[in-house]
């Protein structure tokens, strides 16, 4: 930690000053708890500094440059040098290990190739090991189930929700994985996801599922895995020191608590970083596990502080109202939020969720029942009235990467895009089942 410390402050502006600002030097950091004394830096600093204002070497000794989709403004810039792709090689490698992947494997990733840190991260992680690696990438879906089969890929490697739209595409085509694909193990990360969906991805994909936890602005993917007793992610220390803090007022929260996730990077050369919200609320842990290892744990990503929706005062967050569809039971993991507050009236909160299949031959009357209780049960968890709509099977688009689950429409007059259904009709039931929303509490398709 001293090491990077003094790093930084020699050989980048941004931290030469916020260091100095602090009165933090290098020689005075004695213990972990002095790391309290550090200022934290944020994604706004990251793209204050862009493109290579945060870079620590010279731009010579850079091999690779990745950088986040930057869905809002600049992307976040992920450069690296030499040893940092030795350093992401190994991380990765130990990512794939922890889920028994040998050089005797065919991972097929569908990571989606280029920019984003998914594709090549795990392609480099395999190549480590000896495993084959299958470029994939994200997208047509069928080709890829052909080569899932074909080739008798033994890994899958893709987002949490692109998962989900092979097992569908798969029975569709009427495919039965389990019997005609060997896959045994799953790395799926990127976008927050739940138990209940590790347990739909697994029933229908025949493998184990990995969580994995990365970002680009620490290394890519690489940064924690679950070990094979699936009890919290183990992250990797020896690089990336964690800790947690309250996001609201910055201050550092004990181990075992539930709070922001913040890394500094301890061997990182071309972007360290110290003390770097990452947004993501988790519940951190050091506990040894079962397995052995002794590394501090991470819960899966409870949620995003900045995906924290405010409705009507209460806190919100996604995955939360996730957790609460899929306990109902007759409903799939695909949803989307909306909130809106229209004039003069309270917010309001709509939540479209699929039916699954076995639910929507049932018709109407038990749809309703779902519905219902759905409703109950996010008022249970939320303490507030939702609207929930049942969808029919594959209404909602699909997401190739990260799933789109939040609609905020507060803040503006339209849409940024209209809600993106699978199938270019208004959202209805069936023929005559369709069901108008009342006046002023709908939300109309631009
Ligand atoms: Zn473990």
């Amino acid at each position: 930690l001293r090491e990077v410390v003094g790093r930084v402050a020699q050989a980048v502006p941004f931290y030469a000053k916020r260091l100095g600002e602090g009165n933090v030097r290098a020689e005075d950091i004695q213990s972990l708890d002095d790391l309290a004394r550090i200022p934290l830096t944020t994604k706004h600093d990251l793209r204050d500094n862009y493109p290579f204002g945060m870079v620590a070497v010279p731009i010579d000794d850079i091999v690779r440059i990745h950088a986040s989709s930057g869905t809002t403004g600049k992307p976040v810039v992920g450069p690296y040098t030499r040893n940092d792709m030795t350093l992401w090689a190994e991380v990765m490698a130990r990512t794939l290990a922890s889920g028994g992947v040998t050089r005797k494997d065919i991972v097929h990733n569908a990571y989606g190739y280029g920019l984003f840190t998914g594709g090549l991260g795990f392609s480099l992680g395999a190549e480590t090991i000896g495993a084959a690696i299958v470029p994939a990438s994200s997208g047509l879906t069928k080709r890829q189930l052909m080569l899932l089969e074909d080739f008798g890929a033994t890994v899958l490697c893709c987002t949490p929700s692109y998962a989900l739209v092979i097992a569908e595409e798969a029975q569709a085509e009427q495919i039965d994985v389990r019997r005609r694909m060997k896959m045994r193990v799953g790395f799926f990360g990127a976008e927050p996801w739940t138990e209940a969906m590790r347990e739909e991805i697994e029933g229908r994909l025949g493998l184990e599922a990995y969580d994995v936890y990365g970002l680009t602005e620490v290394i890519g993917p690489g940064v924690a895995v679950e070990c094979p007793y699936h009890d919290g992610m183990h992250i990797n220390e020896d690089h990336f020191l964690a800790e947690l803090i309250d996001p609201e007022s910055g201050e550092r929260l004990p181990m075992g608590s539930v709070g922001e996730l913040v890394f500094t990077t301890l061997t990182r050369e071309a972007a360290p970083v110290l003390r770097y919200r990452t947004r993501d609320r988790v519940r951190l842990w050091t506990e040894p596990c079962r397995c052995g290892r002794t590394l501090a744990r991470m819960s899966k990503v409870l949620g995003r502080t900045d995906d924290m929706l405010k409705v009507k005062g209460v806190n919100v967050f996604p995955t939360q109202i996730e957790e609460a569809l899929l306990r109902v039971g007759g409903l799939a993991p695909q949803y989307l939020i909306m909130v809106d507050r229209p004039k003069d009236q309270l917010d309001q909160l709509e939540v479209w969720v699929e039916a699954t299949a076995e639910l929507w031959v049932q018709g109407e009357y038990q749809v309703k029942a779902v519905e219902h209780r759905a409703n109950a049960e996010l008022h249970q968890v939320l303490g507030i009235h939702t609207r929930v709509v049942v969808q029919e099977p594959k209404k909602l688009e699909r997401s190739l990467g990260k799933a789109v689950r939040v609609m905020d429409r507060r803040a503006q007059t339209r849409w940024p895009h209209a809600p993106r259904l699978a199938s270019p009709v208004q959202p209805q039931r069936t023929g005559s089942a369709m069901r108008t929303p009342p006046p002023g509490r709908s939300f109309h398709l631009t």
